[in-house]
């Protein structure tokens, strides 16, 4: 039976693909193994990955990498902001989901309200820092 982890560790490993094949066919030479270098966590490292990876793929390695390190702190699965069971079906659909639906829904309807009521010159302030 294929776990979650096994899932997020193929997407991650087709996305490190998809990123090599496309940095071999824009450096000629192509010397740098990409896998090595998205595996390598040095300064120097990460200023090149900066260079290769859009904006898009940085953040997805970074909820694929984020959930692979909750499920080996054993939080994979629970919400973050009430600790509640995400419910499988959720977690099937949205792997990298970090809140219930209960609280996913709260957080957006704050992110409305904040939208919706631009007051002039009164800035709301987010209670607490909310970490995508
Ligand atoms: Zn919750």
């Amino acid at each position: 039976m294929k776990t979650i982890k096994d899932m997020l560790l193929k997407k991650r490993e087709d996305l490190v693909r998809e990123i090599a094949r496309r940095s071999k066919a824009s450096t000629e030479s192509g010397a740098q193994d990409i896998g090595d270098i998205l595996d390598s966590v040095s300064e120097e490292r990460t200023r090149e990955l900066d260079m290769i990876l859009t904006d898009r793929e940085k953040r997805k390695l970074a909820q694929i990498d984020d959930a692979i390190e909750r499920i080996e702190d054993n939080t994979y699965g629970l919400c973050e902001d009430c600790g509640v069971k995400i419910p499988k079906a959720r977690l099937k659909v949205l792997p990298f989901a970090k809140y219930c639906i209960e609280c996913q829904e709260k957080t957006e309807r704050e992110e409305k309200y904040t939208r919706e009521e631009p007051e002039e010159g009164i800035r709301k302030v987010p209670v607490g820092e909310v970490e995508e």
